[in-house]
């Protein structure tokens, strides 16, 4: 049951001189259903994993499967359909339509995805069923981002990624968010992985990965995991 095993993993960005090690060698086992938090200071390379565990980009060397596929060694057509079919993705700002509705803008994944939910049903976990139709200028900082969650799980994906979700919301607006992200990964099952440089939203992983200078430092189970405060 282990959704993610990650070893040796490097990246290199650039080259000679000008050359940045933003993983140097990164070894972790992620377990199929928990709320897996990366917590390390900005540039230490949290984002990096995120993006090459989540298929946007390539790792420079070392192993990375999923569900005991190679992800280093998918060709791009292999690794685009993983991206479609099995992730999805949440960023710190929301990326929404602006000239769509909330609806509309979870229905632009549910029409092309393999096994979509119903977008009114997306909406109705992330608590916003009543702002269906408002479009994105209508709605809160907090509430754009629960409808790019919305958007994320729409197609049912295995595994959550979020970067920095909070990252552009008040601290109350953030916990409100983190509390979304909670209850779809108990409702879906889904695997959640949430890179931040905040340590109270290691409150509610079940596991936090502490990085710094692009390694991991320690992993910490959470046997007392608690809503986000
Ligand atoms: P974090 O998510 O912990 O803030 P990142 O993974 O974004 O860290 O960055 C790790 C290091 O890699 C940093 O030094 C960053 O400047 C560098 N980096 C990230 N993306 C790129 C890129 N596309 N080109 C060059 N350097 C990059
Ligand atoms: P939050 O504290 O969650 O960020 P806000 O205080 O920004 O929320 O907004 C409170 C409520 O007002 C939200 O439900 C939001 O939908 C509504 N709202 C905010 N801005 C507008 C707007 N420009 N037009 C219509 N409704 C708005």
């Amino acid at each position: 049951e282990i959704a993610y095993e990650v070893r040796g993993l490097t990246k290199v960005y650039g080259e000679g001189a000008a050359a940045v090690h933003a993983l140097r060698g990164v070894d972790v086992d992620v377990p199929r259903g928990e709320i897996v938090v990366l917590l390390g200071p900005s540039g230490s390379g949290k984002s990096t994993l995120l993006n090459i565990l989540g298929g946007l980009d390539r790792a420079s060397g070392g192993t990375a499967q999923f569900e005991g596929r190679e992800l280093t060694e998918m060709s791009d057509t292999d690794l685009t359909r993983y991206r479609r079919d099995h992730v999805g993705f949440v960023f710190q700002f929301y990326n929404l339509m602006p000239s769509l509705t909330a609806y509309e803008n979870v229905e632009l994944v549910t029409e092309i995805a393999r096994d979509p939910m119903d977008p009114g049903e997306a909406l109705r976990l992330v608590g916003l069923s009543e702002r269906s139709h408002h479009f994105p200028a209508q709605l809160s900082g907090g509430e754009q981002q629960r409808v790019a969650i919305a958007r994320a799980i729409a197609k049912q994906p295995e595994v959550l990624f979020c970067d920095e979700p909070t990252g552009a919301l008040d601290s109350t607006t953030g916990r409100a968010v983190l509390e979304v992200l909670r209850h779809v990964n108990e409702e879906l099952g889904a695997t959640v992985m949430i890179v931040t440089h905040a340590a109270a939203t290691a409150q509610m992983a079940d596991r936090v990965i502490h990085f710094a200078d692009g390694a991991i430092r320690d992993v910490i189970e959470n046997k007392d995991k608690r809503a986000p405060s």
